[in-house]
C-alpha cells in the first residue's frame, strides 16, 4: 500500500452521517480526512489535535446520534460508514470490545489500523492487544502507538517531557503514514519494530516508577533503621539510665541525625557498585564477561539512588538551619550564660573547637554544593547538553570529591568523640560511626584502584586487552 493511497479520502456524503456543525477549513479538498474509531476520552482529544493540525475527522460510533460531544469540525457515523471514508482508522476503543470489528473486517481491508490501547496490568492477556487486532482483522495493516500518551497530552499538545510517539508494526509503508501524520502533531516518532513489540509498548504505560523502586525501599530500610537505632541509644537510654525524658529530640534531633547518615550511605552506594565491577574486570581479566544481574540493576539505579541522597542532605541543610531558632537550644544557651554570671566565670575561648567547628561547616557547605551541582548535571536538560567527557568528569571526579567532602564533614562532626567511652552507650557505637563504614570503604578502594599499576591494568582491561585470550578458554574447555 503506498501512502498516496493511503492519503486518499472520500467526499461521499453519507446518508448515516451526522454533521455536528459546518465543516468550515476542513471542506478543504487537500486535507485528509482520518477516522476515529470510540468517541471516548482519548478518541476526542486526538480528534480534536488532528482538526487543530489540519486533518478532518470523522469518527465511527454505535450511537451517532447521541454520542457525547465531540469536537467541532468533526463528523459522526456508523462504524462502517466511517471506515469506508478514510483510510487511517484510530481504535479509540478497550480491547474488550474488540470483537465488533471482526464483524467490520470487509470495510476494514487495506487500512492502516492504529491502535492506542492499553491494559489494566501487564500480561492479562496471552497476546498483545494489536496482534489481537490483527487476527481479528487480518487484511488490514495494524500500527501500534500513542498509547504511551494520555488524553490530556493529546489535547493540550506535546511538550519537551512527553513528545514521543512509539510505533511498531509489521507494514513499513502504514508505519510511514503514522509516522508521518504524528510528526505533522508534533511529536517525534520512535519505531521499534514490527508487531512482536506490541506488548512491550503496552506496559510501558503500566510502569510504576521501576527505577525507583530499589533506591526507595533502600532509603527506607536506611532510615527506619537508623531512626530505630537512634531512638534506643539516645532517647530509651536516657530514659532508662539517667531517668530523663528527652523524647522531644526526636522531632529535630533525631531526625536531622538520620538524614545526613542516611544520605551519606547513599551518596557512597552510588560508587560502591562502580568499584566492584572494577575489581571484577581486574579479577577475571576482561571486559567481556556480563556482570552478575544484582550487579547490572544496582548500576542502573545509581542515579536515582544519588538524587534519593541529595534528598537528605537537603533536609539535613534545612533542619540545620532551623538549630538556632530552636527553644531547646535558645534556652540551654541562656542557662548556661546565667550560670557563668552567677558563678561569675567566663569560659575561655577554644582555639580548637572553633577550628574544628569552622572546618566541619566549611567541608558540609562545599560538599553540599557539590551534591547540588551532582543533581543538577543529571537532570535530562542538562546532560543532554554536556559531552560524554563533561557528563563523566561531574559525575565521577566531582562525584568522588563530594563523597570525600562529605565523608570528612562526619569525620570532623566525630573529631575525638571516638575516643570517649561515653560515646558507647550500651556498647554500641554513635550512629555516625555506622555511618562512615561504607563511605570509607568506598574511598579506600577507590584510592587503590587509583594506584598506578592497578589504574593501568584497569584501564587496558577497559580497552579491550585481555588475560586469557578466548582462542586459551576453548582449549581449556576442550580439555576439560
Ligand atoms: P472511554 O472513554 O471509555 O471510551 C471508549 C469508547 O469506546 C466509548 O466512548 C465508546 O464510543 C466505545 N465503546 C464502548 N463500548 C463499546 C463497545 N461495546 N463496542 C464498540 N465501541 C465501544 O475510553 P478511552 O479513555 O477513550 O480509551 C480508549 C482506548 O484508548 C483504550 O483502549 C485505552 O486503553 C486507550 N488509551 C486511553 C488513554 C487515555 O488517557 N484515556 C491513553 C492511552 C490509551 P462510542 O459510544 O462512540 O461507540
Amino acid at each position: 500500500m503506498s501512502t498516496d493511497s493511503l492519503s486518499c479520502m472520500s467526499k461521499e456524503v453519507n446518508p448515516e452521517s451526522v454533521e455536528l456543525c459546518p465543516l468550515g477549513t476542513a471542506a478543504a479538498p487537500e486535507q485528509e480526512l482520518l477516522c476515529i474509531f470510540g468517541t471516548g476520552d482519548l478518541g476526542r482529544s486526538l480528534g480534536q489535535r488532528l482538526l487543530q493540525t489540519g486533518y478532518r475527522v470523522v469518527y465511527g460510533s454505535r450511537r451517532p446520534h447521541s454520542c457525547g460531544p465531540l469536537p467541532q469540525g468533526a463528523q459522526v457515523m456508523s462504524h462502517a460508514a466511517a471506515a469506508q471514508s478514510a483510510s487511517m482508522v484510530f481504535i479509540c476503543v478497550h480491547r474488550v470490545h474488540y470483537n465488533f470489528l471482526e464483524m467490520l473486517a470487509p470495510h476494514l481491508r487495506g487500512k492502516v489500523l492504529v491502535d492506542v490501547s492499553n491494559n489494566l496490568k501487564k500480561n492479562l492477556y496471552q497476546e498483545a492487544n494489536a496482534e489481537y487486532l490483527q487476527r481479528l482483522v487480518p487484511g488490514s495493516h495494524v500500527v501500534k502507538g500513542f498509547n504511551t500518551l494520555s488524553a490530556w497530552t493529546l489535547q493540550n499538545g506535546p511538550s519537551d517531557a512527553n513528545r514521543q510517539v512509539y510505533l511498531c508494526g509489521n507494514s513499513a509503508e502504514a508505519k510511514q503514514a503514522v509516522a508521518e501524520m504524528a510528526t505533522k502533531l508534533g511529536f517525534s516518532v520512535l519505531d521499534r519494530g514490527s508487531l512482536s513489540a506490541a506488548r512491550e509498548l503496552e506496559d510501558f504505560p503500566l510502569q510504576l516508577f521501576p527505577e525507583w523502586r530499589l533506591p526507595l525501599k533502600l532509603a527506607f530500610g536506611l532510615t527506619a533503621f537508623f531512626f530505630f537505632y537512634l531512638l534506643i541509644r539516645d532517647v530509651i537510654y536516657s530514659y532508662v539510665e539517667k531517668k530523663t525524658d528527652i523524647s522531644f529530640r526526636i522531632m529535630v534531633s533525631l531526625a536531622n541525625k538520620v538524614f545526613p547518615i542516611v544520605s551519606l550511605i547513599m551518596l557512597s552506594l552510588c560508587y560502591l557498585p562502580g568499584i566492584i565491577a572494577a575489581v571484577l574486570q581486574l579479577y577475571r581479566g576482561t571486559k567481556y564477561r556480563r556482570f552478575p544481574d544484582w550487579l547490572d540493576r544496582w548500576m542502573l539505579c545509581r542515579k536515582q539512588l544519588g538524587l534519593l541522597a541529595l534528598g537528605f542532605a537537603f533536609l539535613h541543610v534545612l533542619y540545620t538551619l532551623i538549630i538556632p531558632i530552636r527553644y531547646y537550644v535558645r534556652f540551654k544557651i541562656s542557662a548556661s550564660t546565667i550560670s557563668q554570671i552567677k558563678e561569675n566565670k567566663t569560659k575561655e575561648f577554644d582555639t580548637t573547637t572553633a577550628w574544628r567547628t569552622d572546618s566541619y561547616y566549611a567541608v558540609g557547605i562545599l560538599g553540599f554544593g557539590l551534591y547540588v551541582l551532582l543533581g543538577i548535571s543529571s537532570l535530562p536538560s542538562v546532560s543532554n547538553a554536556l559531552s560524554w567527557r563533561e557528563f563523566n568528569f561531574i559525575q565521577s571526579k566531582l562525584g568522588y570529591v563530594t563523597l570525600f567532602f562529605c565523608t570528612f564533614h562526619t569525620y570532623l562532626y566525630g573529631w575525638d568523640k571516638f575516643l570517649r567511652p561515653s560515646s558507647y552507650k550500651w556498647y554500641t557505637p554513635s550512629g555516625y560511626m555506622l555511618g562512615l563504614v561504607v563511605p570509607s570503604v568506598v574511598l579506600v578502594l577507590k584510592l587503590l584502584l587509583l594506584v598506578p599499576c592497578v589504574d593501568r591494568s584497569l584501564t587496558r582491561i577497559r580497552q579491550g586487552w585481555e588475560r586469557t585470550q578466548p582462542d586459551d578458554d576453548n582449549k581449556t574447555t576442550l580439555l576439560t
